[in-house]
């Protein structure tokens, strides 16, 4: 039996077809956790990826968004006091464009970009009259001992390339239940529709039935050169997220042109400031009106087979060696609705009111200023 003190990686899923594709990813699995505190709501999947003990965690079903990642992620930090990093791994409606080539499959990592945090929450700025609506907020970037993992495993990938796509099919050449749902879907079906070109909402006839393939209304991508291009492509930026869906192939292009973003998902946001957290996603549709589960399953896989790979490279006495999150956490424990927590950007503040097995978890927005982000 592993001790909760034992576990250093936090593993946050949102749904719970990213839990079964992160589950499949772990070297050995551990006994579940038999001492419940009281207002831990969490299930906990524990086990051991490379050298370090993960603890994962998936928010309720029909749970979605910022606030409920943070307190999912406030709960399983006081259940497990030495997580030092965290990962949130899934899927997310990738954002196309001209300088992207994003595909589906292809996997996201959140990263700083021009100084800012490699999280953005587009639902939060100022309306202000005859003004476009203005984004005013960052979050805090991945801490350094990801980004610097991160940076390392780029230069793996492009020195010698990736075995995901392998590594995927040999877990479910052992694991065949998981073949119709986790298995990577025909190349055929990753269409990519013109902007102006929308779903019909009035039948539940398949898309490539109701939209079609004509070269008029998808826009046509060269395949993948398998010598020298990665297949999936791991992209590395930022990532869009709100308490929203995102089904406008309109909007995805303008933010993926004014901010660079890259996709867009609903949880990350409600993690950033409060954890140190790398966010990693596979692109599973294309955050428009033709959007359907089909991919799900394998971009799922993708994102956790990227996030298996960072945790390899990473020594545990390493993770071991950083200061634990939950430091930070407490150190904000008494600040009092509305005031800042010191050292934090505005925006979304999150505090205890110990003891801290009575988890209650306050979450208030305070407008911000973009401001640029602190290590
Ligand atoms: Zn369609």
């Amino acid at each position: 039996m592993v001790h909760s003190d034992e576990f250093t990686v936090g593993w946050i899923c949102a749904i719970s077809t990213e839990l079964t594709a992160a589950q499949s990813f772990l070297d050995e699995k551990y006994d579940s956790v038999t001492n419940v505190s009281q207002g831990d709501y969490n299930n906990y999947t524990l086990g051991q990826i490379a050298s370090h003990n993960v603890v994962m965690t998936v928010l309720p079903d029909g749970e979605h968004g910022t606030a409920a990642a943070a307190v999912v992620a406030v709960t399983m930090l006081n259940k497990f006091p030495n997580i030092r990093i965290g990962l949130m791994v899934g899927i997310a409606g990738g954002a196309p464009s001209k300088n992207h080539d994003i595909r589906l499959g292809d996997v996201v990592v959140s990263y700083p970009l021009d100084g800012r945090g490699g999280v953005l929450q587009y639902d939060f700025g100022k309306t202000i009259q005859n003004q476009a609506f203005q984004i005013t907020r960052f979050l805090d970037p991945p801490p350094f001992l990801l980004r610097s993992a991160v940076s390392a495993l780029m230069a793996n990938y492009e020195s010698s390339g990736h075995d995901i796509k392998r590594t995927i099919e040999k877990i479910i050449e052992q694991t065949p239940r998981l073949r119709e749902k986790y298995q990577r879907p025909p190349l055929s079906s990753d269409i990519l529709y013109r902007s102006a070109i929308i779903h019909p909402t009035d039948s539940e006839n398949p898309c490539l039935e109701l939209c079609g393939v004509d070269p008029s209304r998808t826009i046509r991508r060269e395949p993948r050169d398998n010598d020298y291009e990665d297949d999936p492509a791991i992209h590395y930026g930022v990532i869009a997220s709100a308490k929203r869906v995102m089904k406008d192939a309109q909007i995805r292009d303008k933010l993926a042109a004014e901010k660079n973003v890259l996709c867009f998902e609903m949880e990350a946001a409600g993690l950033m400031n409060l954890f140190p957290c790398l966010v990693i996603r596979g692109i599973c549709d294309y955050s428009d009106t033709h959007k359907n589960k089909q991919w799900q399953g394998y971009a799922a896989m993708t994102a956790a087979a990227y996030a298996k790979d960072l945790l390899s490279l990473m020594p545990s006495v390493q993770i071991a060696a950083v200061q634990p999150s939950k430091e930070d956490f407490a150190s904000m424990a008494g600040t009092k609705p509305g005031e800042a927590a010191s050292g934090r950007p505005g925006g979304m503040r999150c505090y205890l009111t110990v003891p801290p097995t009575v988890c209650v978890l306050h979450v208030v927005e305070v407008e911000t200023e973009l401001m640029p982000m602190s290590m």
